[in-house]
Protein backbone atom coordinates (compact mmCIF):
# COMPACT_ATOMS: atom_id res chain seq x y z
CA UNK A 1 0.00 0.00 0.00
CA UNK A 2 1.49 3.34 -1.07
CA UNK A 3 2.12 5.57 1.89
CA UNK A 4 0.03 8.37 0.43
CA UNK A 5 -3.01 6.86 0.29
CA UNK A 6 -3.05 5.70 3.53
CA UNK A 7 -6.24 6.68 5.91
CA UNK A 8 -5.06 8.03 8.77
CA UNK A 9 -8.29 6.99 11.97
CA UNK A 10 -5.59 7.56 14.56
CA UNK A 11 -7.05 10.94 15.96
CA UNK A 12 -9.09 13.73 14.28
CA UNK A 13 -6.41 16.03 15.48
CA UNK A 14 -4.10 14.44 11.76
CA UNK A 15 -6.69 16.77 9.42
CA UNK A 16 -4.48 19.05 7.34
CA UNK A 17 -6.11 22.91 6.80
CA UNK A 18 -7.61 22.63 3.86
CA UNK A 19 -7.80 25.55 0.92
CA UNK A 20 -9.71 27.23 1.72
CA UNK A 21 -7.83 27.03 5.37
CA UNK A 22 -5.42 27.99 3.77
CA UNK A 23 -6.78 31.08 2.00
CA UNK A 24 -8.26 32.43 5.05
CA UNK A 25 -4.67 32.16 6.95
CA UNK A 26 -3.04 33.78 3.44
CA UNK A 27 -5.70 37.05 4.12
CA UNK A 28 -5.20 37.35 8.03
CA UNK A 29 -5.56 40.68 9.41
CA UNK A 30 -2.63 40.47 12.10
CA UNK A 31 -1.56 42.75 15.41
CA UNK A 32 0.21 42.30 18.73
CA UNK A 33 -1.76 39.46 20.78
CA UNK A 34 0.54 40.27 23.49
CA UNK A 35 -0.79 43.52 23.65
CA UNK A 36 -4.37 42.67 22.51
CA UNK A 37 -4.19 43.64 19.29
CA UNK A 38 -4.60 40.92 17.21
CA UNK A 39 -8.06 41.66 14.79
CA UNK A 40 -7.99 38.09 13.92
CA UNK A 41 -7.83 36.45 17.43
CA UNK A 42 -9.89 38.80 18.79
CA UNK A 43 -12.79 38.44 16.32
CA UNK A 44 -12.38 34.43 17.28
CA UNK A 45 -12.60 34.71 21.10
CA UNK A 46 -15.37 37.61 20.70
CA UNK A 47 -17.11 35.17 18.16
CA UNK A 48 -16.41 31.45 20.40
CA UNK A 49 -18.02 33.72 23.46
CA UNK A 50 -20.62 34.79 21.64
CA UNK A 51 -21.37 30.47 19.86
CA UNK A 52 -21.13 29.63 23.55
CA UNK A 53 -23.27 31.82 25.46
CA UNK A 54 -20.19 33.60 27.59
CA UNK A 55 -19.08 37.05 27.99
CA UNK A 56 -15.47 36.71 26.61
CA UNK A 57 -12.88 34.30 25.25
CA UNK A 58 -8.98 33.96 24.97
CA UNK A 59 -7.12 31.92 22.31
CA UNK A 60 -4.46 29.33 23.80
CA UNK A 61 -1.93 27.28 21.79
CA UNK A 62 -3.40 23.99 22.38
CA UNK A 63 -6.17 21.91 24.43
CA UNK A 64 -3.42 20.96 26.79
CA UNK A 65 -2.48 24.43 27.71
CA UNK A 66 -6.48 25.43 27.98
CA UNK A 67 -7.15 22.65 30.55
CA UNK A 68 -4.12 23.42 32.31
CA UNK A 69 -5.13 26.86 32.90
CA UNK A 70 -8.62 26.16 34.21
CA UNK A 71 -6.48 24.67 37.20
CA UNK A 72 -4.47 27.72 37.72
CA UNK A 73 -7.31 29.79 37.53
CA UNK A 74 -9.64 27.87 39.85
CA UNK A 75 -7.36 25.62 41.99
CA UNK A 76 -4.98 26.45 44.85
CA UNK A 77 -1.60 23.94 45.25
CA UNK A 78 -3.09 20.63 47.12
CA UNK A 79 -6.51 21.21 46.13
CA UNK A 80 -8.80 18.22 45.41
CA UNK A 81 -10.26 17.86 41.51
CA UNK A 82 -13.18 15.97 40.50
CA UNK A 83 -12.64 14.32 37.35
CA UNK A 84 -14.26 11.69 35.34
CA UNK A 85 -12.79 8.06 34.40
CA UNK A 86 -9.81 7.87 31.67
CA UNK A 87 -10.44 11.99 31.07
CA UNK A 88 -7.82 13.54 29.15
CA UNK A 89 -6.30 15.32 32.03
CA UNK A 90 -5.60 12.36 34.01
CA UNK A 91 -4.10 10.57 30.35
CA UNK A 92 -2.97 12.51 28.23
CA UNK A 93 -0.82 15.58 29.67
CA UNK A 94 2.00 13.89 31.06
CA UNK A 95 1.29 14.81 34.83
CA UNK A 96 0.94 18.68 34.18
CA UNK A 97 -1.91 18.87 36.57
CA UNK A 98 0.20 18.01 39.35
CA UNK A 99 3.43 19.29 38.13
CA UNK A 100 2.31 22.60 37.26
CA UNK A 101 -0.61 23.59 39.24
CA UNK A 102 0.23 20.66 42.32
CA UNK A 103 -3.32 19.72 42.71
CA UNK A 104 -4.86 16.24 42.59
CA UNK A 105 -7.53 14.18 40.83
CA UNK A 106 -10.13 12.10 42.44
CA UNK A 107 -11.85 9.98 39.56
CA UNK A 108 -16.00 9.79 39.64
CA UNK A 109 -17.89 7.62 37.66
CA UNK A 110 -17.41 4.29 35.73
CA UNK A 111 -17.98 5.49 31.96
CA UNK A 112 -16.21 8.82 31.99
CA UNK A 113 -19.28 10.64 33.05
CA UNK A 114 -20.91 11.04 36.62
CA UNK A 115 -23.89 12.03 38.70
CA UNK A 116 -24.57 14.96 41.16
CA UNK A 117 -24.44 11.90 43.16
CA UNK A 118 -21.35 10.46 42.70
CA UNK A 119 -20.30 13.95 43.19
CA UNK A 120 -21.45 14.34 46.90
CA UNK A 121 -19.97 11.29 47.63
CA UNK A 122 -16.26 12.58 47.14
CA UNK A 123 -16.92 16.12 47.31
CA UNK A 124 -14.72 17.24 49.91
CA UNK A 125 -15.06 20.66 51.76
CA UNK A 126 -13.08 23.84 52.38
CA UNK A 127 -11.49 24.16 55.97
CA UNK A 128 -11.36 20.85 57.03
CA UNK A 129 -9.06 19.64 59.23
CA UNK A 130 -8.21 16.65 57.10
CA UNK A 131 -9.41 16.40 53.72
CA UNK A 132 -7.93 18.48 50.91
CA UNK A 133 -10.39 21.21 49.37
CA UNK A 134 -12.56 20.33 46.06
CA UNK A 135 -11.92 23.12 44.38
CA UNK A 136 -12.93 21.78 40.64
CA UNK A 137 -14.81 19.94 39.03
CA UNK A 138 -14.42 18.40 35.24
CA UNK A 139 -16.54 17.40 32.90
CA UNK A 140 -15.40 16.04 29.48
CA UNK A 141 -17.37 16.35 26.56
CA UNK A 142 -17.35 14.88 24.43
CA UNK A 143 -15.13 12.08 25.92
CA UNK A 144 -12.67 10.96 24.25
CA UNK A 145 -11.21 7.91 25.73
CA UNK A 146 -14.69 6.38 26.42
CA UNK A 147 -15.42 6.27 22.27
CA UNK A 148 -16.44 10.22 22.02
CA UNK A 149 -19.50 9.90 24.33
CA UNK A 150 -22.10 12.21 24.86
CA UNK A 151 -23.00 13.69 28.09
CA UNK A 152 -26.66 14.16 29.01
CA UNK A 153 -27.52 18.22 29.66
CA UNK A 154 -29.82 17.50 32.27
CA UNK A 155 -27.13 15.26 34.00
CA UNK A 156 -24.45 18.26 33.77
CA UNK A 157 -26.47 20.67 35.03
CA UNK A 158 -27.18 18.80 38.16
CA UNK A 159 -23.61 17.97 38.85
CA UNK A 160 -22.76 22.04 38.00
CA UNK A 161 -25.65 23.08 40.30
CA UNK A 162 -24.48 20.79 42.95
CA UNK A 163 -21.11 22.54 42.26
CA UNK A 164 -22.53 26.03 42.73
CA UNK A 165 -24.45 25.43 45.73
CA UNK A 166 -21.09 23.67 47.45
CA UNK A 167 -19.07 26.67 45.97
CA UNK A 168 -17.07 24.83 43.82
CA UNK A 169 -15.73 25.47 40.32
CA UNK A 170 -17.00 23.83 36.91
CA UNK A 171 -14.71 23.17 34.32
CA UNK A 172 -16.01 21.71 30.52
CA UNK A 173 -13.10 19.98 28.32
CA UNK A 174 -15.04 20.62 25.12
CA UNK A 175 -12.16 19.79 22.79
CA UNK A 176 -15.08 18.31 20.82
CA UNK A 177 -18.39 19.93 22.34
CA UNK A 178 -19.44 21.01 18.50
CA UNK A 179 -19.15 17.38 17.95
CA UNK A 180 -21.58 16.34 20.65
CA UNK A 181 -23.55 19.81 19.93
CA UNK A 182 -24.33 18.48 16.40
CA UNK A 183 -24.86 15.01 17.72
CA UNK A 184 -27.31 16.40 19.70
CA UNK A 185 -29.09 18.37 17.85
CA UNK A 186 -28.19 20.96 20.64
CA UNK A 187 -27.00 24.96 20.47
CA UNK A 188 -23.40 24.29 21.84
CA UNK A 189 -24.37 27.52 23.86
CA UNK A 190 -27.28 25.30 26.15
CA UNK A 191 -24.18 22.83 26.30
CA UNK A 192 -21.75 25.20 27.66
CA UNK A 193 -24.41 26.78 29.68
CA UNK A 194 -23.53 25.15 32.96
CA UNK A 195 -20.53 26.03 33.13
CA UNK A 196 -17.96 28.42 34.99
CA UNK A 197 -15.15 27.96 31.80
CA UNK A 198 -15.80 25.85 28.75
CA UNK A 199 -12.37 24.89 26.66
CA UNK A 200 -13.21 24.29 22.52
CA UNK A 201 -10.29 22.48 20.37
CA UNK A 202 -9.56 23.83 17.14
CA UNK A 203 -7.67 20.68 16.27
CA UNK A 204 -10.07 18.25 16.27
CA UNK A 205 -13.12 18.21 14.20
CA UNK A 206 -12.84 21.79 13.45
CA UNK A 207 -9.69 20.97 11.22
CA UNK A 208 -7.53 23.77 12.15
CA UNK A 209 -3.59 23.25 12.76
CA UNK A 210 -3.40 25.10 16.09
CA UNK A 211 -5.66 26.30 18.76
CA UNK A 212 -8.24 26.30 21.87
CA UNK A 213 -10.53 28.62 22.94
CA UNK A 214 -11.27 29.13 26.58
CA UNK A 215 -14.75 30.92 27.07
CA UNK A 216 -16.17 32.35 30.55
CA UNK A 217 -16.89 35.29 32.17
CA UNK A 218 -14.66 38.62 31.64
CA UNK A 219 -13.21 38.45 34.89
CA UNK A 220 -12.02 34.99 34.41
CA UNK A 221 -11.20 35.41 31.15
CA UNK A 222 -8.41 38.61 32.19
CA UNK A 223 -7.22 36.74 35.07
CA UNK A 224 -6.76 34.07 32.50
CA UNK A 225 -4.19 36.84 30.44
CA UNK A 226 -1.78 36.87 33.39
CA UNK A 227 -1.60 32.50 33.81
CA UNK A 228 -1.12 32.10 29.83
CA UNK A 229 1.65 34.77 29.82
CA UNK A 230 2.88 32.31 32.78
CA UNK A 231 2.76 29.24 31.13
CA UNK A 232 4.03 30.71 27.81
CA UNK A 233 1.11 30.69 26.20
CA UNK A 234 1.60 34.53 24.96
CA UNK A 235 2.05 34.47 21.14
CA UNK A 236 2.01 37.38 18.45
CA UNK A 237 0.99 37.95 15.55
CA UNK A 238 -1.35 34.82 16.63
CA UNK A 239 -4.23 36.34 13.66
CA UNK A 240 -2.24 33.88 11.44
CA UNK A 241 -3.74 30.69 13.63
CA UNK A 242 -6.90 32.84 14.75
CA UNK A 243 -8.15 32.74 11.09
CA UNK A 244 -8.25 29.26 10.45
CA UNK A 245 -10.13 28.94 13.62
CA UNK A 246 -12.70 31.90 12.17
CA UNK A 247 -12.96 29.92 8.93
CA UNK A 248 -13.29 26.71 10.83
CA UNK A 249 -16.62 28.07 12.33
CA UNK A 250 -17.94 29.52 9.23
CA UNK A 251 -17.24 25.92 7.20
CA UNK A 252 -16.61 22.91 9.71
CA UNK A 253 -18.98 22.85 12.15
CA UNK A 254 -22.41 21.67 10.18
CA UNK A 255 -19.89 19.17 8.17
CA UNK A 256 -19.31 17.35 11.46
CA UNK A 257 -22.35 15.08 10.80
CA UNK A 258 -20.64 13.47 7.96
CA UNK A 259 -18.28 12.17 10.20
CA UNK A 260 -20.52 11.12 12.64
CA UNK A 261 -22.23 9.33 10.01
CA UNK A 262 -18.52 7.83 8.73
CA UNK A 263 -17.64 6.47 12.60
CA UNK A 264 -21.42 4.89 12.19
CA UNK A 265 -20.46 3.07 8.85
CA UNK A 266 -16.84 1.49 10.28
CA UNK A 267 -18.54 1.17 13.78
CA UNK A 268 -22.04 -0.60 12.37
CA UNK A 269 -19.50 -2.83 9.97
CA UNK A 270 -17.68 -4.27 12.84
CA UNK A 271 -20.12 -4.72 15.50
CA UNK A 272 -21.13 -7.59 12.78
CA UNK A 273 -18.02 -9.31 13.10
CA UNK A 274 -17.50 -12.10 16.02
CA UNK A 275 -14.82 -11.08 18.85
CA UNK A 276 -15.89 -7.35 18.49
CA UNK A 277 -17.57 -5.49 21.35
CA UNK A 278 -18.78 -1.83 20.71
CA UNK A 279 -21.70 0.06 22.35
CA UNK A 280 -23.57 1.24 19.00
CA UNK A 281 -26.35 3.49 21.30
CA UNK A 282 -23.76 5.24 22.35
CA UNK A 283 -21.60 6.05 19.68
CA UNK A 284 -22.92 9.26 18.58
CA UNK A 285 -19.91 10.97 17.12
CA UNK A 286 -16.42 10.50 15.41
CA UNK A 287 -14.93 8.30 17.52
CA UNK A 288 -14.93 4.42 17.87
CA UNK A 289 -13.66 2.65 20.92
CA UNK A 290 -14.27 -0.76 20.67
CA UNK A 291 -13.23 -4.14 21.79
CA UNK A 292 -11.56 -6.90 19.41
CA UNK A 293 -9.83 -9.97 19.79
CA UNK A 294 -6.10 -8.92 19.83
CA UNK A 295 -5.75 -4.64 19.31
CA UNK A 296 -1.92 -4.81 18.28
CA UNK A 297 -2.38 -7.41 15.51
CA UNK A 298 -5.85 -5.69 14.40
CA UNK A 299 -3.84 -2.52 14.61
CA UNK A 300 -0.53 -4.29 12.67
CA UNK A 301 -2.78 -5.76 9.71
CA UNK A 302 -5.35 -2.45 9.18
CA UNK A 303 -1.60 -0.19 8.76
CA UNK A 304 -0.41 -3.17 6.29
CA UNK A 305 -3.21 -2.53 4.39
CA UNK A 306 -3.00 1.20 4.93
CA UNK A 307 -5.13 2.07 7.64
CA UNK A 308 -4.04 3.51 10.75
CA UNK A 309 -5.69 3.11 14.13
CA UNK A 310 -4.70 3.33 17.80
CA UNK A 311 -4.41 0.21 20.07
CA UNK A 312 -5.20 2.01 23.64
CA UNK A 313 -5.10 -1.83 25.62
CA UNK A 314 -4.11 -5.16 24.72
CA UNK A 315 -7.83 -5.03 23.04
CA UNK A 316 -9.22 -1.69 23.02
CA UNK A 317 -9.28 0.12 19.83
CA UNK A 318 -9.13 3.61 18.31
CA UNK A 319 -10.36 5.38 15.43
CA UNK A 320 -11.30 8.70 14.57
CA UNK A 321 -13.66 10.16 11.47
CA UNK A 322 -12.66 13.83 10.50
CA UNK A 323 -12.18 16.03 7.59
CA UNK A 324 -9.63 14.30 5.55
CA UNK A 325 -11.04 10.72 5.30
CA UNK A 326 -14.12 10.66 2.62
CA UNK A 327 -17.33 8.63 2.70
CA UNK A 328 -14.98 5.65 0.20
CA UNK A 329 -12.14 6.08 2.43
CA UNK A 330 -14.55 5.04 5.48
CA UNK A 331 -15.99 2.50 3.41
CA UNK A 332 -12.60 0.65 2.40
CA UNK A 333 -11.33 1.52 6.28
CA UNK A 334 -14.39 -0.84 7.48
CA UNK A 335 -13.21 -3.28 4.99
CA UNK A 336 -9.74 -3.81 6.36
CA UNK A 337 -10.48 -3.69 9.90
CA UNK A 338 -13.43 -6.14 9.41
CA UNK A 339 -10.74 -8.29 7.61
CA UNK A 340 -7.98 -7.26 10.89
CA UNK A 341 -10.31 -8.83 13.43
CA UNK A 342 -11.16 -11.83 11.10
CA UNK A 343 -7.34 -12.36 10.92
CA UNK A 344 -6.98 -12.65 14.40
CA UNK A 345 -6.00 -16.03 15.39
CA UNK A 346 -4.76 -15.23 18.70
CA UNK A 347 -6.87 -13.67 21.83
CA UNK A 348 -4.76 -10.77 23.81
CA UNK A 349 -5.35 -10.85 27.78
CA UNK A 350 -8.93 -9.25 28.47
CA UNK A 351 -7.17 -6.50 30.79
CA UNK A 352 -7.02 -2.81 30.70
CA UNK A 353 -3.77 -2.90 30.81
CA UNK A 354 -1.98 0.48 29.46
CA UNK A 355 -0.76 0.27 25.68
CA UNK A 356 0.98 3.22 24.39
CA UNK A 357 3.49 2.02 21.75
CA UNK A 358 2.80 -0.08 18.98
CA UNK A 359 1.58 -0.18 15.20
CA UNK A 360 0.35 4.00 14.73
CA UNK A 361 1.85 5.05 18.16
CA UNK A 362 5.75 6.89 17.39
CA UNK A 363 8.38 5.09 18.81
CA UNK A 364 9.43 6.32 22.05
CA UNK A 365 12.65 8.04 21.85
CA UNK A 366 12.89 10.24 25.03
CA UNK A 367 12.87 9.00 28.45
CA UNK A 368 12.54 12.05 30.55
C1 LIG B 1 -7.14 16.51 22.22
C2 LIG B 1 -7.78 16.81 23.51
C3 LIG B 1 -7.26 17.80 24.36
C4 LIG B 1 -5.92 18.46 24.14
O1 LIG B 1 -5.72 19.10 22.99
P1 LIG B 1 -4.24 19.39 22.43
O2 LIG B 1 -4.47 20.56 21.58
O3 LIG B 1 -3.82 18.15 21.71
O4 LIG B 1 -3.34 19.70 23.58
C5 LIG B 1 -7.94 18.06 25.53
N1 LIG B 1 -9.05 17.40 25.85
C6 LIG B 1 -9.57 16.45 25.07
C7 LIG B 1 -10.82 15.77 25.49
C8 LIG B 1 -8.95 16.11 23.88
O5 LIG B 1 -9.45 15.13 23.13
Amino acid sequence: MLKDRLIDLRTDAVAKPTVGMREAIARAEVGSDQFREDPSVSRLEERMARVLGKQAGLFVPSGTMANQLALKLFCQPGDDVIVGRESHSLWHEMGSAAALSGVQFTTVGVDGMFTAGDVEGVLKPRGHMLYPPTSLIQVENTHNRMGGWVWDLAQMREVCALAREREVATFCDGARIFNAAIARGEDPALLAGPFDLVAVSLTKGLGCPIGSVLVGSSDHINKLVRYRRMLGGTMHQAGIAAAAGLYALDHHVERLVDDHAHARLIAEALAGVPGVSIDLDRLETNIIVCRVPDAVAVAQYALDAGVKVLPFGPRRLRACTHLDVSREDCERAADVLTAAVRSCTMTAPDVDTVLLSGPGWPTPTVQL
